[in-house]
């Protein structure tokens, strides 16, 4: 209990710093692959704290990446951060400039058990609402990086992590194992966890726990909902069909055409049977095809994404798709690739570790609520399930919590904010979850 109260203490004294540095991060949102400055900050403020940090390839594996930007748009991203008032330039390592960006903290506390927290930092590809009644551009830190906005409170997880950070640095004498803070790059699109686990962060790990900021008003009341299940398992492909051009008009017949192709394919995938052991999504988002109106059309692009409510649904619809694909092409007479630039699979905390969380709240945060369901189900996709599959694989236990706050606008929707105080929270559980687990001897 003493360890809680210090805990409550420092991280409601920092309610103030969190709320400047989710602001700073806020205005300088960065999509995946780029989040050069985010990934800067926060090796600075860990290597100040006295942790181990680990950047580029010892983050990410380079190869394990997904949907990685073009060398261009991670060179002019790299010259703007290297300009913006406020980029750490001392901490704005190579390999961040070249898209390795993520940051692994560590800090160990002797022997005991390896605890990981994961906190993901990307922002999405969306223009921020810039009127008075968005209070981001009232209070003058609305995003100032053109089509990037932190619209999913990513920006507030790295604050959470970041104070999370300081507070474990400031218990350490009472923490006995290893804590790992995970600032996760590329979460929107499903495209980072890969990269993080393959660089092996999670083989070691007992205790994984993650959160995402939810609103209030959703069916979760109380303040933390200390489990999640079932966020679907889901592969994004980009598919291309290659044809040849001709004249329309002249000689049609010489022509293969890529739009035609890609169009038998749209209906098709639509049409894929359900499967009878559970849910499943397909969609074709993004379709660009063609050239002129009287150009037999010789390139067609698509970006499509399937879904399971297992991760062998979701295996299922996403064969069925390159099937689909490729047999749509060959109709025409077009090749077809397919580029898989995101991955997800499904997804459960443990019950044990869930329990874990609802003692600990209620023993050491007695003024924190939980939610009436312990254990809520998620929809959508989230890429923490490839980390906590891991850990999970080699017998640890892993959970995905909530932490509820009022937001304005929906999460991914242009108005989205949310209450900062949320903010010490996210912090007090985090540290509080962690000398619980590594308190040692008394365990
Ligand atoms: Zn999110």
């Amino acid at each position: 209990m003493e360890t809680a109260r210090m805990i409550q203490t420092m991280a409601e004294g920092m309610s103030d710093e969190l709320t400047s540095l989710r602001r700073s991060i806020h205005a300088r949102p960065e999509t995946g692959w780029l989040e050069m400055r985010t990934s800067a900050i926060i090796a600075k403020r860990l290597l100040d704290l006295g942790y181990e940090v680990l950047t580029g390839e010892e983050a990410v594996c380079p190869e394990a990446r997904m949907g990685v930007p073009d060398d261009e748009t991670l060179r002019s991203h790299a010259a703007a951060v290297l300009a913006q008032e406020g980029t750490p330039v001392e901490a704005l390592t190579e390999a961040m400039q070249k898209g390795l960006t993520g940051v692994v903290g560590i800090l160990r506390c002797g022997e005991g058990p390896v605890v990981a927290l994961r906190f993901d930092i990307d922002a999405l590809g969306m223009v921020e609402r810039g009127d008075h009644d968005h209070r981001p551009a009232r209070e003058g830190f609305s995003s100032r990086n053109p089509g990037m906005m932190h619209a999913c409170g990513h920006d507030g997880h790295v604050a959470i992590g970041l104070g999370t950070a300081e507070v474990l640095m400031g218990i350490r004498e009472n923490l006995h194992g290893t804590v790992k803070l995970i600032f996760q790059p590329a979460e929107e699109g499903a495209r980072g966890a890969r990269a993080v686990t393959a660089a092996g962060h999670l083989d070691d790990v007992d205790y994984f726990l993650g959160s995402h900021v939810a609103p209030t008003d959703s069916l979760d009341d109380g303040d933390v909902t200390a489990g999640t299940w079932g966020s679907l398992a889901t592969t994004k492909l980009d598919v291309t069909m290659s044809g040849l051009a001709a004249h329309a008009g002249g000689y049609p017949e010489k022509g293969k055409n890529a739009l035609l192709a890609a169009a038998s394919a749209v209906l098709s995938l639509h049409a894929i049977p359900r499967h009878s052991d559970g849910q499943s999504r397909v969609n074709v988002g993004i379709l660009h095809a063609g050239t002129g109106r009287n150009v037999i059309p010789d390139q067609a692009v698509m970006q499509v994404e399937v879904r399971g409510e297992t991760t062998e649904i979701n295996c299922y619809m996403a064969e069925q798709a390159r099937q689909i694909c490729n047999g749509a092409a060959m109709m025409q007479g077009c090749e077809c690739t397919i580029a898989v630039v995101g991955e997800a699979e499904s997804q459960h905390s443990d019950e044990a570790l869930i329990q874990r969380v609802v003692d600990t709240v209620r023993r050491d945060m007695p003024d924190l609520t939980l939610s009436s369901e312990q254990n809520a189900r998620n929809w959508g996709s989230e890429d923490i399930s490839v980390m906590m599959n891991r850990v999970q694989s080699h017998g640890g236990q892993a959970t995905y919590m909530r932490f509820m706050t009022p937001m304005a606008g929906a999460q991914h929707t242009v108005g989205f904010d949310f209450d900062e105080k949320v903010l010490p929270m996210g912090v007090r559980v985090f540290s509080t979850m962690v000398a619980e687990l590594l308190k040692g001897d008394a365990q």
